[in-house]
């Protein structure tokens, strides 16, 4: 069943009298609304792509004291953009920011939404949040949050992204697109969650089919999710948590990105071959395993076995590298060896 249009405009003053009264107060909400500070709106929505709000804050604190604005990050070499970016996951998003913040400094800031759909890594999410949140634009902002609570309001099982889209510019109000966005986001956050939804409390329940329908979870039904991958990998740790020998990767594991000296092991061959060529490449020899790390990524499970070695290749400051969050655990394990054989003496 699809919403009346005639009800379109009591969900809209529904939905935004919630958010003037209940809407969250986060960090890059700065500036009246329709006019937030773009920077701000389009690093969040670079960050919480991939990450929760609560988390996002944290990262987002920390990557605004780094670069406070749009020229300080163009400036910086993308080492220190990368460092910053530690722990956020898809290090290809901080090199598009960075590459963007150069041509917004060269070319100037857009204020439309084909301007910022022009510049490097932004898609159609972001370039409708910016627009619409930071310069007024008519644009409907469509993802997870927007689309369960579509799913839900409208009573559709397999919404698809089309639909999705469709119906939320069908919502979105022309005079308050900025504050409509917002207010489904927060909606989806905080409301309408995906297993729990408070439906007493939701201020459009009185035109929502999965509400009716006495089980509002049950929409939109969960996507079939792509089979997971196992890989399995070897690292070789010279040196200790401050110093060791960090390469640059290549290949599909985490490639670009600064680590332990990795190796995946392929399929069909043994761990200690892997291990022994890693061993050879780097002219070190293994004085032991430290232990196992796992580490899920998009469809794929990696196990990391961690060696320890001597001699090899120069030691570099390992707080100077952005590293992922597998390199993070493996060098976790070297502290939990120190601490265990700390404790036995
Ligand atoms: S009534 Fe319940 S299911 Fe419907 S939009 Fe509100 S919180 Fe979500």
């Amino acid at each position: 069943m699809t919403l009346s249009p005639a009800d379109l405009p009591a969900v809209r003053a529904a939905l935004l009298a919630w958010f003037d009264r209940a809407g969250r107060d986060l960090p890059w909400r700065v500036g009246a609304e329709g006019k937030r500070d773009p920077y701000r709106v389009w690093v969040s929505e670079v960050l919480l792509q991939q990450t929760q709000v609560a988390r996002g804050r944290v990262y987002f604190e920390r990557f605004l004291a780094a670069f406070p604005t749009v020229e300080a990050l163009a400036a910086a070499p993308i080492e220190a953009v990368l460092k910053a970016w530690e722990g956020c996951g898809y290090y290809a998003r901080a090199r598009n920011l960075h590459r963007a913040a150069g041509v917004i400094v060269r070319e100037g800031m857009p204020t439309t939404y084909g301007g910022w759909r022009a510049l490097p890594g932004v898609g159609p999410y972001t370039a409708a949040a910016v627009a619409s949140l930071a310069f007024g634009e008519a644009r409907a902002v469509s993802d997870g949050n927007v689309r369960r609570v579509l799913a839900r309001i409208h009573g559709e099982r397999q919404p698809t992204s089309i639909w999705v889209q469709a119906r939320a510019d069908d919502l979105l109000d022309p005079a308050r697109p900025g504050a409509l966005n917002e207010a489904v986001m927060d909606l989806g956050a905080t409301v309408c969650t995906p297993k729990n939804p408070r439906c007493p409390e939701c201020p459009v329940s009185a035109w929502c089919a999965a509400f009716r329908s006495g089980e509002p979870a049950a929409f939109p039904a969960p996507k079939v999710r792509a089979a997971v991958r196992e890989v399995r990998a070897v690292a070789l740790l010279l040196g200790d948590e401050k110093e060791a020998v960090l390469e640059r990767r290549e290949g599909t594991l985490l490639g670009g990105l600064m680590g332990l000296p990795t190796e995946v092991v392929a399929e069909g061959t043994r761990e200690e071959d892997t291990l022994a060529r890693l061993a050879a490449r780097l002219g070190a020899t293994v004085t032991g395993e430290l232990g196992r790390v796992t580490h899920t990524m998009t469809h794929r499970l990696v196990t990391l076995t961690v060696y320890g070695g001597q001699g090899g290749p120069e030691r570099r400051p390992v707080a100077d590298a952005a590293l992922s969050r597998l390199d993070h655990k493996a060098l976790e394990l070297w502290r939990a060896r120190q601490e265990s054989l700390f404790a036995e003496v």
